[in-house]
């Protein structure tokens, strides 16, 4: 007896125009009515957060591209671009829209002269590092997307990924095909750098490559026993230490407290001498505490390693009921967390409820090279934050959702920071990274993801998409629409 997948009218509708646009390929793509539609086409990353695309597409030319996008501006239904697939709220998945998957997008060329790198819009990072590094020697900034921000250790050496974008080719809501850089479509080129997803889909990127770096070392300490109160001080010596305005951009640093404990990590661009005469100053935490190891293969330490990479690397990111929540520092002050608050943080950490054994907090110092472009060169909104905390659940249930219990826990994270700085009067103004996304923070999320940047994103939204054609839940609203609908209001 065979499996029936029946489509709704909608659906039947929505199947009519994408096969349309693009024709009896049925390669390119898929629909509901597909056995096994969500697990081999939707695959959503985040359990958690259930969408039902009417459409998957794997378009190989911007042209297919455009026939898509003006389609679906001409049905009013939701696009979103997907590359690889790990937003933390499934947003490249938009529940009745248009998933336009880009893994048949990745040619890759390399201009010798100026170094200058030629990139398809669907190549994903592990892949981009081989084609840059084999042949050519050269790397350019890890992490996330170049359409958000792109954060990754080497973002203090070469800046966030987007800092390397310097022109795209980009379709638009009209299904017009674009180039946008610093000399044409500007405010387009601006907008992407920092609310990509909003403002189109990016077919083709060129990017500035940096020379691969030579000996690098690669460290980690974790604290693994020893109370909540010892790892504080650990915390402390660490903030201090990240804190000199000084410390080199070689160095890249991440303090990640788990059920297990504490661990510093991170990586060094520069020689090991280098290295030892950096780890040798007073202030280094590691040193005070004593505890400087490297990587060991103790039970523990290798639970913690995997943990990270989990957490760190999107390699490893396997489906599961995620929940995430950050907290950015902003502010060109002071703005680091004082000891009683560090204390406090701690003591929290230790007898809050968690509703999951798999949590991660992840201090990751950000400044460097992404601090020095100023704030308003790009959408991206960050540039004075010192370190960011991103902070991550899985349930450990394997089948059910993440709790609310874990999720009051993530948030308690943030307002106990945020309450005691502002009882201190140190620091009032925080924002959140729009790589991480997180459906809780409601109406107030673009204001957190693009701060002081917003205005000019909503002015330059109601000029290239005013039908909100690029649209998710959090998405930049058109000048136009504000008042008129409320952030949340959008059908997807
Ligand atoms: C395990 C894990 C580790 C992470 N580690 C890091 C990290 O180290 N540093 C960091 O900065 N972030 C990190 N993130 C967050 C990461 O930045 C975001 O999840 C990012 O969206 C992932 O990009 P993606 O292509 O995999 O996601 P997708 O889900 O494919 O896309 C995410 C968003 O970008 C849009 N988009 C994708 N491609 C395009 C395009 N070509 N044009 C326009 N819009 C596009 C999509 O429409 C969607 O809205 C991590 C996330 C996970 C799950």
């Amino acid at each position: 007896m065979g499996i029936f997948f029946i489509l709704s009218d909608e659906e039947r509708r929505v199947r009519d125009l994408v096969k349309n646009a693009l024709g009896s390929d049925d390669t390119l793509y898929a629909f509901p009515d597909e056995p096994f539609y969500q697990f081999d086409h939707v695959k959503l990353y985040n359990l958690d957060i259930r969408t039902r695309p009417d459409a998957v597409t794997y378009p190989k030319t911007p042209e297919q591209v455009a026939a898509i996008v003006r389609a679906a501006a001409k049905a009013g239904l939701a696009v979103q671009a997907k590359s690889g697939g790990h937003s933390y709220c499934n947003f490249s998945s938009p529940d009745r829209g248009i998933v336009v998957d880009l893994r048949n997008m990745k040619r890759f060329s390399m201009n010798t002269e100026t170094w200058r790198a030629t990139v398809g819009g669907g190549m994903l990072l592990g892949e981009l590092d081989e084609c840059l590094y084999s042949p050519h020697n050269r790397a350019v900034a890890h992490g996330g997307h170049a359409t958000i921000g792109g954060l990754g250790p080497s973002s203090r050496l070469f800046g966030m990924a987007l800092d390397h974008v310097e022109e795209v080719e980009v379709v638009v809501a009209d299904g017009q095909i674009l180039r946008a850089s610093e000399t044409q479509h500007k405010d387009l080129f601006w907008a992407l750098k920092g609310a990509g997803a909003s403002f189109g889909i990016i077919t083709e990127f060129v990017l500035r490559t940096e020379e691969a770096p030579g000996e690098t070392v690669q460290y980690k300490y974790s604290f693994t026993s020893g109370s909540w109160a010892r790892m504080a001080d650990v915390f402390k010596s660490w903030q201090r230490f990240i804190a000199n305005p000084n410390l080199t951009s070689k160095f890249a640093t991440t303090a990640t407290i788990t059920t297990l404990g504490l661990a510093i990590s991170g990586t060094f661009y520069g020689s090991n001498d280098e290295f030892a005469q950096l780890s040798l100053k007073p202030d280094f935490p590691l040193r005070e505490t004593g505890s400087k190891t490297t990587v060991r293969q103790n039970w523990l330490d290798v639970l913690t390693h995997e943990a990270e990479q989990v957490a760190l690397k999107l390699g490893g990111g396997i489906p599961a009921h995620a929940y995430t929540k950050t907290l950015t520092f902003n502010g060109s002050k002071n703005n680091l967390l004082d000891d009683p608050g560090v204390d406090e943080l701690f003591s929290y950490i230790e007898h809050a409820d968690k509703g999951t054994l798999i949590w991660f907090l992840i201090f990751d110092l950000a400044g460097g090279k992404t601090n020095t472009v100023p704030m308003e060169a790009t959408a991206y909104a960050h540039r004075d934050a010192l370190y960011y905390l991103q902070s991550y659940a899985i349930s450990d249930k394997l089948i059910t959702g993440v709790s609310e219990t874990t999720k009051k826990f993530l948030a308690g994270v943030n307002e106990v920071i945020v309450n005691h700085m502002k009882a201190d009067g140190v620091y009032t103004d925080y924002g959140a990274y729009p790589g991480y996304v997180d459906l809780e923070l409601g109406t107030e999320a673009q204001k957190l993801y693009w701060r002081e940047n917003l205005t000019e994103l909503e002015r330059i939204k109601a000029i290239y998409d005013p039908g909100e054609v690029f649209r998710n839940p959090q998405s930049v609203r058109p000048a136009v629409a504000k008042g008129r609908i409320a952030t949340n209001d959008v059908k997807l």
